[in-house]
């Protein structure tokens, strides 16, 4: 088969030009033909073997090119990569691989395409398309990967237990590529993915969170966590979830499956937003129900304080994958930890002072806390789902209303402390934290308005009950 019209840009008659100029046979090979078989749109990345020096290769493009770019050369690897438009070229000489029992990084030596492609990860990942002058366009697929393609199967080109236990990254990227292409894992693969679980320890957590972040980007990132769950890996890597899986009966009494809901819930949240970070937060807002959870024969089931239980799980969580320790990780712990407010609002008739707490804790989140617990309604009682909804619903325009007239979403004292140390003439003392804690409480009760006037006459009121004399 030929499939010249996916090398239709400049850059690839480059590459063929100057691979000639060597003496070399050359393929683009991977992501780039799977995704244009695919139709997934043209790939921004495009990975290209030599048989020979992928280097020189490198090097050699850049001179015939018009803007000559730079070559960024990884000698380690044995690698080159190169930018040209907006796209990012990687260049590496074809290579036969062999792997030792204690580490993902194999021996390297010299190899054909056929070498290098047996040492790819999946058979869909294995295509390649020849350079050459005579045969500009001309399919490889050596392991039937367009038949895989069509069939939608994830499938390795050789003995899946050898090549999981090589390198065992690549099963966290079958499970990875199943979810965002939906495709299943071939049944083979599967068991030895299953087999193979405990081989997971080799990798890096960075490796690891590389492919759950785009897990969690995915259309329905559910499929790849059961995936994990299914196979074992999920124990290794996020236990915290694991946790949440199955349900106690006691005394006719049953509480719901939290991993299953909490699936239901990353996968709803995947329609309504692209952000990762929220998207962790879904995956992250029940953790903290396992090692809360209580029976008790008065009100049955209860997780009294998994939230914030949850929210330093959170912080102990990111450290072990070491994930960043950052705002992004401050801000999963605070979604976390206001995951139940928006329900308990819900629920209720919904009085300006509770919307005025919401958006004055949640600050600039309160939107992103509200696509969270408008996620987290997994009900399959249609009656029940409906009115929570709707419920959300008055709790957003409320929201609204209350801010556009409160201003209390980024909340700046309408009296500062310097102001109450003035007219008190007082130096940094107790006082001035209890005056204006009163006036915060009474704006959020609704009881003065966020105007300066009104704290101002708060704050002598108060300054007099503490014994103070305004001086001015
Ligand atoms: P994406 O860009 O969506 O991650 P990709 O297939 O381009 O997809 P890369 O990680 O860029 O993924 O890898 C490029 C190619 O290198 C793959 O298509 C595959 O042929 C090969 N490859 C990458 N990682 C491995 C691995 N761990 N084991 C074997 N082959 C791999």
């Amino acid at each position: 088969m030929n499939h010249k019209q996916a090398l239709e840009q400049n850059i690839f008659k480059v590459i063929s030009q100057s691979a000639k100029e060597l003496n070399l046979e050359s393929y683009v090979i991977g992501g780039f033909v799977r995704d244009y078989i695919l139709k997934r749109g043209t790939a921004k990345d495009v990975d290209v073997v030599a048989v020979g020096d992928g280097i020189k290769l490198a090097k050699q493009v850049a001179k015939n090119l018009p803007n000559k770019p730079k070559v960024q050369v990884f000698k380690t690897y044995g690698t080159a990569m190169l930018r040209y438009n907006d796209i990012e070229i990687e260049f590496v000489g074809a290579r036969k691989e062999s792997y030792d029992e204690n580490s993902r990084n194999p021996a390297v030596e010299n190899g054909t395409l056929a070498d290098d492609q047996n040492r790819r990860d999946f058979t869909i990942n294995a295509l390649a398309l020849n350079l050459g002058e005579d045969h500009f366009g001309d399919l490889l697929d050596p392991f039937d990967g367009i038949k895989d393609l069509e069939n939608k199967i994830i499938r390795t080109p050789l003995d899946p237990d050898i090549t999981y236990s090589d390198d065992p990254l690549r099963m966290m990227r079958a499970i990875r590529f199943a979810t965002q292409l939906g495709f299943k894992i071939e049944d083979e693969s599967l068991k030895a993915i299953t087999r193979n679980n405990q081989r997971i320890e080799i990798i890096t957590n960075e490796r690891i969170v590389v492919e759950l972040n785009k897990i969690l980007e995915s259309n329905t990132p559910s499929t790849g966590f059961l995936l994990l769950e299914k196979t074992g890996l999920l124990l290794y890597i996020l236990p915290e979830l694991m946790a949440l899986k199955g349900i106690d009966e006691k005394e006719g009494q049953r509480h719901k499956d939290n991993f299953y809901h909490t699936l239901e819930v990353v996968d709803n949240i995947a329609k309504n937003t692209d952000n990762l970070w929220l998207r962790w937060a879904a995956l992250l807002h029940d953790i903290g129900k396992a090692p809360t959870k209580k029976f008790s024969k008065k009100v049955g089931w209860t997780f009294h304080g998994h939230e914030f239980e949850g929210s330093k799980m959170v912080y102990h969580l990111f450290k072990r994958l070491k994930m960043p320790l950052n705002d992004k990780m401050k801000f999963v712990q605070k979604m976390v930890l206001m995951s139940s407010r928006p329900i308990v609002l819900a629920q209720d008739i919904v009085t300006d002072s509770a919307v005025r707490r919401l958006i004055f804790d949640a600050g600039d989140y309160v939107d992103d806390l509200m696509t969270l617990c408008e996620a987290d309604i997994t009900t399959k009682n249609p009656k029940k789902f409906q009115k929570y909804h709707n419920n959300f619903k008055i709790v957003r325009e409320k929201i609204i209303e209350v801010e556009a007239r409160d201003h209390v979403r980024n909340f700046q004292p309408p009296v500062s402390g310097e102001e109450i140390m003035e007219t008190f003439n007082l130096k940094p003392s107790r006082e001035i934290g209890i005056i204006k804690e009163a006036i915060k409480e009474a704006i959020l009760e609704g009881e003065i308005p966020n105007e300066h006037e009104a704290a101002y006459n708060l704050m002598l009121k108060k300054g007099e009950k503490l014994g103070l004399k305004a001086t001015k």
